[in-house]
């Protein structure tokens, strides 16, 4: 039939012309990312974190560095933590291998930059050194009695020596 091809074509323009729109205004409209989506800044829930310094062990890049301080109670707190954002793979092992779950992607993916000191992200926020000063300043002015000395281990007993009556001979 003559221009049934033209019909074909106009009702697929139609159809998507009504339709759900594939694209969107970027920058003014913004993409959310996947629960997934590995990208961004590295971000710390600092009260959760026990200073186990995994997360920069596990890193095979060595994107991580973090400093570590002890308050007067022996507990270990992060004074810094550093991503290096130019040196990440994106791999995860960080965010799979924190126990407490205090790591996590702020999910940014305008991160793109002409200067490469911009890639080096300070995780600790100064909410989180005010927390750690407030700790630190609470048990250095409570600080726990350390744990009383252990009693010394007793001597192991001598093994019995065998009666003369029982003492096998050799050849019986
Ligand atoms: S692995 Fe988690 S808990 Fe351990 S230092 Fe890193 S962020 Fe903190
Ligand atoms: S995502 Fe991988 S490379 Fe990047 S900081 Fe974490 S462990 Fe290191």
């Amino acid at each position: 039939m003559f221009g049934k091809g033209l019909m074909t074509g106009m009702g697929i323009t139609i159809r998507h012309f009504f339709g759900r729109k594939a694209t969107f205004c970027y920058p003014e409209e913004k993409l959310t990312m996947t629960e997934h989506f590995r990208g961004g800044h590295l971000t710390i829930d600092y009260k959760k974190c026990i200073a186990c310094q995994l997360c920069a062990i596990q890193c095979p890049n060595q994107a991580i560095k973090l400093k570590v301080v002890t308050d007067a109670n022996r507990k270990r707190h992060l004074e810094s933590y550093v991503h290096s954002m130019g040196r990440c793979l994106y791999c995860d092992l960080c965010i799979e291998g924190c126990a407490p779950h205090a790591l996590s992607w702020d999910k940014n993916y305008e991160i793109s930059t002409w200067h490469k000191e911009d890639l080096v992200h300070q995780v600790i926020t100064d909410e989180d050194r005010a927390y750690l000063a407030d700790v630190m300043a609470r048990a250095a002015a409570n600080p726990t009695p350390p744990p009383a000395p252990k009693a010394p281990p007793k001597p192991a007993a001598k093994p019995a020596t065998p009666s003369p009556e029982t003492e096998v001979k050799p050849g019986e």
